[in-house]
C-alpha cells in the first residue's frame, strides 16, 4: 500500500496514542451520567471537572470560565450571538480572513438583527489594519463594540499582535473575542496577561478527539444560554456532556503543551526546509501571508505560479500520496476556492497550496514531497 504523507494539520490532526487509551479506558469504565448523583453518574462528573481544572490550568483562567463545548464552531456562535443577545453589542468589528465559524455568525447577525458590520482592511501579509481598528473604535465610541479577530489564521498563519489589539479594545471600552482555535496546543495563552475576554478553541486541531471544544468566557461578561435544556455548562449549554470528547481534550493539551517547544522548533525547520526546497525547484513561488518567521509554524501557504501543470497540483499531489488543501476544509468537500486569499489577493493568479504539518512529519517526507512536485512541474 502507498505511504501516505499527511500534511492537512491545520484541518485535522490524528489522535495522540495516549488519548485513544484514555478515552478507551473512559469508555470501558465510566458510563454514568454526569449529572447522576450516584456514584457512577459522580465518576463521570470528577473527570469532567478534572479536564475542567487543567484546561483552566494551562490558561491561567478560573475553572467557572471554561464552557464544554461540541467545537470551536459551537463556541465562536456561542460567544458572538451571546455578546449581541446579552451584552448590548451593536457593532461588530472584523476581518474578511475570519474562519466561516465567524463570518458566517456575523453575516446572520447582521441580517437578522441589524448589527453594524466593519471590515478591517488587510495588508499583503494578511495582517488586520489596527489603526483602521483604533479609528473605527473612536468612532463607534457611545456604542457597545464587539472587535472578533483570530489569533493564527487557518490558511496562511498570519498572526495577531493581540496585546496590542486588546489594550485598543480596552481603551475604548470594547470586547475583544479571538478564534484561537489553531493556536491552542501551540503557544502559551496566559489569559490574565492577555486583555481578551472570550476565545474558542478545537480539540481535533492539537491530537484531541472531534466534536468537542471549548469556549472561555472571562467571568464579567456573562453571556446568555446557548443551547436550552439541562443546567450542565452552568445553564450555558443544555445536554448531557461529551465525557469521552472532554477527557481526551484535556490530554491532548497537557501532552501538546509539555511537547510546545520541541514540537515548535521542529515544525519551523520542516516549514524553510519545505520552502527552500520548492524555491529551488520552482521558480516564481510566492508565500501567501507573512513570511516564514513571522507566522504560525505549521503552515506553508504557497502559490504557485499560473502553469499548466499547477491547475491540478491539489488533485495531482493527492493521487501521488500527498494529503494538501487549498484552504480551509469545506464541509460540502466542493472547492470553492479560499475567501482568505481572496481577501488578502483579490488579483492573484496563482494556485496556492496550504502545507500544515505537526511533529509527526519527518524531514524524509518533506524532501519526498518537494521530489513529487518538482516532478509534476517537470512532466
Ligand atoms: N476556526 C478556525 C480558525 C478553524 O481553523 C476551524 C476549523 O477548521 C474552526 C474555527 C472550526 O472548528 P470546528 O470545525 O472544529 O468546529
Amino acid at each position: 500500500m502507498q505511504q501516505r504523507i499527511y500534511l492537512d494539520h491545520a484541518a485535522t490532526t490524528p489522535l495522540h496514542p495516549q488519548v485513544i487509551h484514555l478515552m478507551h479506558e473512559t469508555m470501558l469504565n465510566n458510563y454514568g451520567n454526569p449529572s447522576s448523583i450516584h456514584s457512577e453518574g459522580r465518576t463521570s462528573r470528577a473527570l469532567i471537572e478534572k479536564a475542567r481544572k487543567t484546561m483552566a490550568n494551562h490558561f491561567n483562567c478560573s475553572i467557572g470560565e471554561i464552557f464544554f463545548t461540541s467545537g470551536a464552531t459551537e463556541s465562536n456562535n456561542m460567544i458572538i450571538q451571546g455578546a449581541v443577545n446579552g451584552l448590548g453589542v451593536q457593532t461588530i468589528i472584523t476581518a474578511a480572513t475570519e474562519h466561516h465559524a465567524v463570518l458566517h455568525t456575523i453575516e446572520v447577525l447582521e441580517k437578522e438583527r441589524k448589527i453594524k458590520v466593519i471590515y478591517l482592511p488587510l495588508d499583503i501579509e494578511g495582517n488586520p489594519s489596527i489603526l483602521s481598528l483604533e479609528e473605527h473604535l473612536a468612532k463607534e465610541e457611545n456604542k457597545k463594540v464587539l472587535v472578533s479577530l483570530m489569533h493564527s489564521n487557518n490558511e496562511t498563519g498570519t498572526l495577531l499582535d493581540w496585546e496590542n489589539v486588546g489594550a485598543i479594545c480596552q481603551k475604548y471600552d470594547a470586547l475583544f473575542h479571538s478564534d484561537t482555535v489553531q493556536s491552542v496546543g501551540f503557544y502559551d495563552i496566559d489569559l490574565q496577561n492577555i486583555p481578551v475576554h472570550f476565545i474558542a478553541g478545537s480539540a481535533h486541531k492539537f491530537n484531541g478527539p472531534k466534536g468537542v471544544g471549548f469556549a472561555y468566557i472571562r467571568n464579567e461578561n456573562a453571556i446568555p444560554p446557548f443551547q436550552h435544556g439541562g443546567s450542565q455548562e452552568r445553564n450555558m449549554r443544555g445536554g448531557t456532556e461529551n465525557l469521552l470528547g472532554i477527557v481526551g481534550m484535556a490530554l491532548a493539551l497537557d501532552l501538546a503543551m509539555s511537547e510546545k517547544s520541541e514540537r515548535f522548533a521542529h515544525l519551523e525547520k520542516l516549514k524553510l526546509q519545505l520552502f527552500n526546497g520548492l524555491k529551488n525547484v520552482i521558480p516564481g513561488i510566492q508565500i501567501n501571508g507573512p513570511g516564514l518567521e513571522n507566522s504560525h509554524p505549521k503552515i506553508l501557504n504557497i502559490g504557485f505560479p499560473p502553469n499548466p501543470k499547477a491547475t491540478m497540483l491539489l488533485f495531482n499531489l493527492d493521487i501521488e500520496g500527498i494529503s494538501t488543501s487549498g484552504g480551509s476544509a469545506c464541509s460540502s468537500g466542493t472547492d470553492t476556492g479560499s475567501h482568505v486569499l481572496r481577501a488578502i489577493y483579490p488579483d492573484n493568479q496563482h494556485v496556492s497550496v496550504r502545507f500544515s504539518f505537526s511533529h509527526l512529519n519527518t524531514s524524509a517526507e518533506v524532501d519526498k514531497v518537494i521530489e513529487i512536485i518538482s516532478n509534476i512541474y517537470r512532466n
